[in-house]
């Protein structure tokens, strides 16, 4: 890769939070990884899985990469480089029946990054992971620079060690995957507004039973009663006699158009904004046609809204509280939560089906709770706080959202690690690959 320009170049993930360092982009992805030590697609995670270790200081941007190579319309099978955007594969592929089988609550996303990080979405509980569940083939270089094909049944050990592997076990070049045929590219939606975490758990549950995708966003600020009140999202493809034919138009999206001081958000407003998004929603239950950008990416109407967090930037905790510490175990979370301060202003909320085969895929069956926090003085005790919280629950966090978790936090809440440390172990035992969050988490050499 070339020389960098000297160092006053820094780089983040979603939640702008910066490291000395830069990203090189090249469209030719094969000769470019020979020497890089981590990819980076749309850095739409959050922490800093996408940023180059301290020694590094360099990452191989893919987003150039982006050729679909083949695509068969019979089964949906499409192979593709690994910069290709999930925004552009629904701007080619929606309108004509097809749709990613696993889709996060963003397009800008790279399949190389949906990989990466084992991506889930409003339909875990029926569809399970992007990576793990859906993806055929990879074409990956691996650290001593071979370039190998991997696959749930070639060379499975790795393959699912990829997934959910944050880029730590080779570079991905090339991702084939089945595309979901769809009978409209309209959703059926139905929107509820629900009084406290008791109900949102039995509707999440019923919602589940009835439709293939589903989320809640919970009001994490209101204690008592209104616990947990809060918002549920339903869905399924709408029949094309449901959408009598009606073409999808294009949804325009607006800019944030500057980084807020750090002071507007705050406590108050955040109880304030919380109130309000509770509110809207009139009348209590809403059913009917939903554009799909709205259903699945509301967040993408404002692009660069990560800038409403100021320069300090935010962090997004997500984390799960597995199916055995039940209702309780939530509400002890939410109870704790609240008790600390941690204003958030989405809490997003869902309901996860069986773990999936990835090495470190992070759904396993149980409750998805996903908070965004601004950074501040205090923000490294309050992930300690709910780690130590969530380890005592048996749950575990998400490694594309995380910028905080300790290393050894990290053992206790996940067994898996030894397992993905082996095949490392055999594939790059020198750890050529590495990430600022694998040195502060797998205590990679920096
Ligand atoms: C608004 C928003 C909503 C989101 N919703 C969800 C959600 O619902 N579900 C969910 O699972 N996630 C969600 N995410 C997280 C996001 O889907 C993941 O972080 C995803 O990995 C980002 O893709 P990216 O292409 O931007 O990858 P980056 O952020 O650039 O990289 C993420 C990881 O993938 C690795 N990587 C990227 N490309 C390659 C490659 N070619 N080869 C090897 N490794 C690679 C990187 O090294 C890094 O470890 C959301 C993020 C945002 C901002």
């Amino acid at each position: 890769m070339g020389a960098a320009r000297k160092h006053e170049e820094t780089i983040a993930g979603w939640g702008n939070v910066g490291v000395p360092g830069r990203e090189v982009l090249s469209e030719r992805l094969e000769p470019a990884s020979a020497e890089a030590v981590l990819c980076r697609g749309l850095g739409r995670s959050y922490g800093d899985s996408a940023l180059p270790p301290p020694g590094a200081r360099e990452v191989l941007g893919t987003r150039l990469a982006d050729r679909i190579l083949a695509f068969d319309p019979e089964s949906g099978r499409i192979r593709a480089e690994a910069g290709l955007t999930l925004l552009e594969l629904n701007r080619l592929f929606l309108r004509r029946g097809y749709f990613t089988p696993v889709t996060p609550g963003t397009q800008f996303v790279t399949l190389g990054g949906m990989v990466a990080a084992d991506v889930h979405g409003k339909n875990h509980h029926v569809a399970g992971c992007f990576g793990s569940d859906h993806v055929r083939r990879l074409k990956l270089r691996v650290a001593d620079g071979q370039i190998l094909e991997c696959g749930p049944e070639l060379e499975p050990e790795l393959f699912y060690a990829t997934c959910g592997g944050m880029g730590l076990t080779g570079h991905i070049l090339e991702v084939e995957v089945d595309l979901k045929r769809i009978s409209s590219p309209w959703i059926m939606g139905e929107s509820r507004r629900i009084a406290n975490i008791d109900h949102f758990l039995e509707a999440l549950k019923d919602a589940s039973s009835r439709y293939p995708y589903v989320v809640g966003w919970i009001d994490c600020l209101s204690r008592g009663k209104k616990m947990g009140r809060g918002l549920l999202d339903a869905g399924r493809w709408a029949t094309p006699e449901e959408t009598a034919g009606k073409a999808l138009p294009e949804r325009p999206a607006i800019t944030f158009p500057v980084d807020l001081p750090s002071w507007v958000l705050n406590d108050y407003t955040a109880k304030a904004f919380n109130s309000l998004w509770y509110w809207k929603h009139l009348p209590k239950r809403r059913e009917g046609l939903r554009h799909p950008d709205g259903f699945f990416y509301p967040l993408d109407m404002i692009r660069r809204w990560n800038r409403m967090y100021g320069r300090r930037g935010f962090t997004q905790y997500q984390c799960i509280i597995p199916e055995a510490a039940g209702r309780d175990g939530v509400v002890r979370f939410l109870d704790f939560l609240t008790g600390m301060g941690g204003a958030s202003f989405l809490c997003v909320i869902k309901d996860c089906g069986p773990e999936s085969k990835g090495t470190l895929s992070f759904p396993m069956p149980g409750i998805s709770i996903a908070l965004d926090l601004p950074v501040r003085p205090d923000t490294q005790k309050l992930v300690d706080a709910l780690n130590e919280l969530l380890i005592a629950e048996g749950g575990r966090i998400y490694l594309a959202k995380d910028t905080f978790t300790r290393a050894d936090d990290f053992r206790r809440m996940d067994p898996r690690v030894e397992r993905f440390e082996a095949v490392r172990d055999r594939w790059d035992p020198e750890r050529r690959l590495r990430s600022a969050q694998s040195v502060r988490l797998f205590g990679d050499p920096a």
